[in-house]
């Protein structure tokens, strides 16, 4: 039996869904973070539960073909990427996998994906970034990336995954902080000011948004940190004040008070172009987004009479794509901001064919079937835990010929798509799209059609 503290050689065979390497040893499953299908390693075990045992790596005795050299000198100890040390294309190989997996695991559904869709960058693709601020026991301030499954912040100076000039924003903030004397927020004590950087570019028309997250009113030393933002950052279009006094892991408040500009910027995606506040959802990888909402058009199949209903739909970014195509689009969208980014959005871009509707999406859908509302075509495009059964329901009685499903996570994709197929609809593809190079998620699109 294994017990902790022992140390183990063992072959890693496969990997979990969060990058974790995994082996079997006398019989038991053992984890280990940073290891990759094919290494035979030495491990330290930490942890050892009746089913599985965690250990942590002492020593590479061989190593996988499938492994690089990390470049990120925080690889490891930042929580963000799980794939560092593996080659681009066995990442892809393994997120395929794991889609496929999924479906059948938890939907009982034998589907072979499509080839998975990648974009051109593993690197710098992000156009969004929330650094937690916090202060180390000297009373240092860091700004960085959590450390793996906890709230201890790794100081960050410069994320792979983010545009270059990011780490501009936070040098600012950095000396900003800790030349006066900033309070930071401390999550244990709900005191501190100072919370979170979320910095946003729009890559397309280079404008760049930087909201500082507050758990207070107000910050000191104002006009010395726009200053020093502005001489840093020459396509600095706005800087956001965020209101976050309660107690919780959200990141943003609901207020925001605009201290420089106009508040939000714009971008361009599919040859559109989007307004973008601080509050709304808007895809961070801009290029695979692109390719993501071409698949999920090809899925919806329009011929120009159909009218499409799109739930979840953010700052209209999906449904406005697809309105030349079709009769008519309503978007639903539960923030307000993003559908008064959405209705702003359809007017730039000269469509009058879109209605959106600022409500849940279950409850938009039972209004809209009460309203005699037959959509041809349904985009649903939920956060990570997916659709609630009341939603699906409702819409299978809405009766829309086809249902495209965009997910960013194939374990509730697969759960909701099951209950679809109960409710009368055939899954007939499933696209991988790795919109998250480098980190353990992928997002995905299923296109359903009537039985
Ligand atoms: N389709 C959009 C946004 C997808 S993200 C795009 O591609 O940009 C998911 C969106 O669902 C977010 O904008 C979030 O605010 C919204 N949302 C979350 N819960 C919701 C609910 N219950 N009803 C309606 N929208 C919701």
């Amino acid at each position: 039996m294994l017990k902790k503290n022992d140390k183990i050689a063992i072959n890693i065979d496969s990997c979990t869904s969060l990058g974790s390497g995994v082996g079997k040893y006398n019989g038991m499953t053992v984890f280990a973070a940073n290891t990759a299908p094919g290494d035979h390693a030495v491990l330290h075990i930490i942890k050892v539960k009746p089913n599985y045992a965690i250990g942590k790596v002492e020593k590479i005795i061989h190593p996988s073909k499938m492994r690089i050299q990390p470049e990120c000198p925080v690889f490891e100890k930042c929580g963000g990427c799980a794939f560092g040390h593996i080659d681009y294309e066995e990442e892809l190989k393994i997120k395929a996998q794991q889609v496929k997996d999924n479906f059948k695991r938890l939907a009982g559904i034998e589907i072979e994906p499509q080839p998975i869709i990648s974009g051109k960058n593993d690197k710098r693709y992000r156009n969004k970034a929330q650094y937690p601020v916090q202060s180390d026991s000297n009373g240092l301030a860091l700004i960085g990336f959590y450390a793996p499954h906890s709230h201890r912040v790794v100081d960050c100076a410069d994320c792979l995954l983010q545009p270059e000039e990011f780490k501009k924003v936070t040098d600012v903030f950095r000396n900003w902080v800790r030349l006066f004397k900033i309070s930071t927020y401390n999550e244990a004590t709900h005191k501190g000011l100072l919370r979170h950087i979320y910095v946003r570019k729009a890559v397309k028309t280079d404008e760049l948004m930087v909201c500082v997250v507050i758990n207070g009113n107000d910050i000191p030393f104002k006009d010395e940190l726009i200053f020093e933002l502005k001489d840093a950052l020459p396509n600095l279009k706005s800087i956001v004040l965020n209101k976050n006094k309660k107690d919780t892991n959200v990141v943003l408040g609901d207020e925001c008070i605009t201290l420089y500009g106009n508040g939000y910027i714009t971008d361009e995606l599919c040859s559109l172009r989007f307004d973008i506040s601080p509050l709304s959802f808007y895809q961070v990888n801009h290029d695979t987004a692109e390719l993501l909402y071409n698949k999920a058009k090809e899925y919806a199949g329009l011929s120009g009479n159909e009218t499409v209903l799109d739930l979840y739909c953010g700052t209209g970014t999906i449904g406005l794509t697809m309105a030349k195509d079709a009769k008519q689009i309503i978007g639903v969208e539960i923030i307000p901001q993003a559908i008064q980014n959405a209705v702003e959005n359809a007017k730039k871009n000269g469509i009058d064919n879109a209605r959106f509707i600022c409500a849940d999406a279950s409850k938009a859908a039972e209004m809209l079937k009460e309203e005699g509302i037959q959509p041809d075509v349904a985009i649903i495009d939920p956060p990570r835990k997916g659709c609630s059964r009341d939603l699906l329901e409702t819409l299978s009685k809405m009766n829309p010929n086809r249902i495209v499903y965009v997910s960013c996570d194939s374990a509730t994709l697969a759960r909701d798509v099951k209950i679809l197929e109960e409710l009368g609809y055939n899954p007939e593809e499933v696209t991988p799209v790795d919109m998250f190079p480098r980190t353990p998620h992928c997002e995905a699109v299923c296109l359903l059609t009537r039985k």
